[in-house]
């Protein structure tokens, strides 16, 4: 091989023979902020390296998994330890329970889990759950909030689905699009007025705890225990999707932040789906909640469910030793990080003059290019689009690697330290001018 035959511009080219787009995940194609995607060798800690030799900082970290930042040495060594006893047996191990009995400690709703190999999985799951147990069909999403590529949840969905404007997805059949109802993020009248008309027909709300795929929006206040009490009203059941805040907005997810207090009375989810973070790198998801919902599920219960690799020897030890690393002192860095890059972001923006919003939900945030806050998908899609794609490329062309798109968190890792935070810092004035030079 010629060296030019492994350049991101040459990989990418030949990719684009055999992949669709080339790439195996749609917003990897840089498709709404243009140009090549570098194709990456290698990662450690703050840091990932190309084909063509360039260092970045990342602020994509996989999309939340590596929390820890790359080539964590305790998941690393955790993995070839595991790799060394056999890569999957397809019978129980220990490392599920071990690594479920974590989820279950840290989670105050989870009493049962079962664990899967994607978010995707794991929503479709608890949906599937959700209608058995209340021998109902529709299910409530928000416009805004994504949950991976099931069918009934794909419509007006945040993530790839939002950076390409797409109002769902071809190949979904119209009766499963009848079944799913849109709402307006934030909406209770909305909320309140679908369950005064089809309640009894509703199996489940799902939302994400905090939407972070249409860029970061906080929930209003109270929203999340309004839909637990709304749902409940009606013998219908909330689902809430912190596949992406688990473990990243705090220790105990998003719930952990507008969930009652610890040991007071108040609302919960009945069922929650996990992902990102819970592997540390490797798929990983996870369903759970009610214990007697949880219960339903096959050879106890009548909900078929399965995976030929789900629980596997590697996928648990990444987990937990993500875990083990995930100590208080850790969601302190991270806490203090991510302000530090968000004051960071929003001098270099404010001094350039770009219009911006940053938003928070506990460690995640986001920037929005536009003035007013973002509390609706609708809000988000209102946004300078061109500006980001500005600063995206000055950013990457400096040395700091932000997600390739508007409508995307934001994320810092424990390995990210003042250093990186220097180097980013010192390529921001370039690029909020660049946002500005439209
Ligand atoms: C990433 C994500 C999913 C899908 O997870 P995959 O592992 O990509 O299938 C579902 N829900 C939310 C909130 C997510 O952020």
């Amino acid at each position: 091989m010629t060296l030019d035959e492994t350049t991101s511009q040459s990989l990418f080219e030949r990719a684009k023979q055999v992949i669709p787009a080339g790439v195996n995940s749609p917003v990897r194609a840089f498709g709404s902020v243009g140009g090549t995607p570098p194709f990456l060798i290698s990662a450690s800690g703050a840091l990932l390296t190309d084909a063509d030799g360039n260092e970045y900082v990342d602020l994509v970290g996989s999309w939340g998994p590596m929390i820890l930042g790359h080539a964590n040495p305790r998941v690393v060594e955790a993995v070839q330890e595991a790799a060394g006893r056999g890569l999957s047996f397809g019978a129980p191990q220990a490392g599920e329970v071990t690594l479920v009995e974590e989820l279950v400690r840290r989670v105050r709703p989870l009493q049962k889990v079962r664990l899967v190999n994607s978010g995707t999985e794991a929503t479709m799951s608890a949906l599937r759950v959700a209608r058995a147990a209340t021998g109902r069909d529709l299910v409530v999403k928000f416009a805004g909030c994504y949950h991976g590529h099931v069918d009934a949840l794909l419509a007006e969905a945040g993530s790839g689905v939002a950076t390409f404007g797409m109002p769902g997805s071809a190949g979904v059949t119209a009766g499963t699009a009848r079944d799913t109802i849109v709402v307006p993020y934030g909406d209770r009248e909305a909320v309140r007025a679908l369950f005064a008309e089809r309640g009894q027909e509703i199996a489940a709300v799902i939302t994400e705890a905090a939407p972070a795929n249409m860029g970061v929006v906080t929930p209003p206040e109270g929203f999340n225990a309004f839909l637990a009490e709304t749902a409940h009203a009606a013998g219908a059941l909330l689902i809430t999707d912190e596949v992406l805040t688990g473990f990243r907005a705090s220790s105990e997810g998003y719930y952990g932040i507008d969930g009652p207090a610890a040991g007071a009375d108040g609302w919960a989810p009945d069922l929650m789906t996990f992902g990102k973070v819970i592997g540390g790198g490797l798929p990983v998801g996870a369903f759970g909640g009610r214990a007697d919902l949880m219960d339903l599920l096959s050879p106890l219960g009548p909900v078929y469910q399965a995976g030929t690799l789900s629980g596997n020897p590697l996928a648990t030890a990444a987990g937990l030793a993500t875990f083990a690393g995930l100590d208080d002192a850790a969601y302190e860095r991270l806490t203090s990080t991510s302000a530090s890059l968000q004051s960071l972001v929003a001098e270099a923006l404010t001094a350039a003059g770009v219009p911006h919003v940053v938003q928070t939900a506990g460690t995640l945030f986001s920037v929005f290019f536009r003035e007013h806050p973002v509390t609706t998908y609708q809000d988000a899609k209102d946004q300078d689009t061109a500006a980001f794609g500005r600063f995206f490329h000055s950013m990457l062309e400096q040395g700091v690697y932000l997600p390739p798109s508007a409508f995307e968190a934001w994320f810092v890792s424990a390995a990210h330290d003042g250093d990186v935070l220097d180097r980013i810092a010192s390529a921001l004035p370039a690029a909020a001018r660049a946002a500005a030079a439209g």
